[in-house]
């Protein structure tokens, strides 16, 4: 009898997370397809030069050059964190359709790849930095860093040391924010504006330790699109995985492609929080 309560208990709670998961995932899309002044964040990782080199977090360049040429024809902007902070205090109006690029980890191929393919359509990204990796084997070094921020482009901190913040008591979190926005800050002289959580991960502490140290925008894993306007500093992001082509880089912009990778998300979050990892 102990069994088929479990069972009945079991599926009871299957069929809530279900219909829990649809209304979100209806709810999602006609917002999204409401038009609502939003803008939309590309997270890439690393860029490779074959397609037979490609993994989750490495895409080929040649799929990225096909996803660049698809948000120019498709009338899209892309913009900066900064061009975002300025229009949100009144600074000047974004373009139609603002889009923003951003890569994380700082691999060395950022400098060539990634920077090649941006100019070719005269677009701009947001490059975030694991700050104590700077000028090591496979990542980009100050002079490469300063090339690219003379071009235009945003380099900003995606942690210190890359570990998870959310778990890092308060004086280390703290350290680590600081010592990520004192290397930008000396080699680009001018403050970091943005953080990336590394591995997504954060939480209030992260929150806070993020604002005293002077960042005003995060960036996270969560997925979704941002309201243009406004006060919130948390950005969510779309996730564009290695060997992503053309098609499915229109899918994961679309309003049901988002809703629907947003509440797969919110699954694995569900599942990963009842094995015990907080
Ligand atoms: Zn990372």
């Amino acid at each position: 009898m102990a069994r088929l309560r479990k069972w009945r208990i079991a599926i009871f709670m299957a069929v809530g997370v279900f219909l829990a998961g649809l209304i979100m995932f209806v709810a999602l899309t006609c917002y999204l397809a409401s038009g609502a002044e939003m803008v939309p964040v590309l997270m890439y990782h690393e860029l490779v030069d074959s397609s037979e080199k490609e993994s989750r977090y490495s895409l080929s360049v040649e799929k990225f050059r096909d996803h660049l040429k698809y948000l120019k024809s498709a009338g899209y902007s892309p913009i900066t964190d900064g061009d975002l902070l300025f229009a949100r205090n009144g600074g000047s109006s974004l373009p139609f359709k603002p889009v923003i690029i951003t890569f994380d980890d700082g691999s060395s191929d950022h400098a060539t790849l990634a920077m090649n393919s941006l100019a070719e359509q005269g677009f701009r990204a947001v490059f975030f930095i694991i700050t104590e990796r700077i000028g090591q084997p496979n990542f980009l070094n100050r002079d490469q860093l300063r090339t690219m921020h003379n071009a235009g482009m945003s380099i900003q901190s995606h942690g210190h040391t890359h570990r998870r913040l959310d778990r890092m008591a308060s004086d280390k979190l703290a350290d680590d924010l600081r010592l990520s926005m004192e290397a930008l800050t000396n080699l680009l002289a001018t403050n970091a504006v943005s953080l990336c959580v590394p591995g997504g991960w954060y939480n209030e502490d992260v929150l806070n330790s993020a604002r005293t140290t002077g960042y005003r925008l995060v960036f996270t894993s969560d997925i979704g699109m941002n309201r243009i306007y406004g006060s919130n500093p948390i950005l969510k992001r779309l996730e564009i995985r290695g060997g992503t082509d053309s098609g499915g880089f229109k899918r994961a912009l679309s309003p049901m492609g988002i809703a629907f990778n947003a509440l797969i998300r919110q699954i694995k979050l569900v599942g990963h929080m009842l094995r015990g990892n907080s």
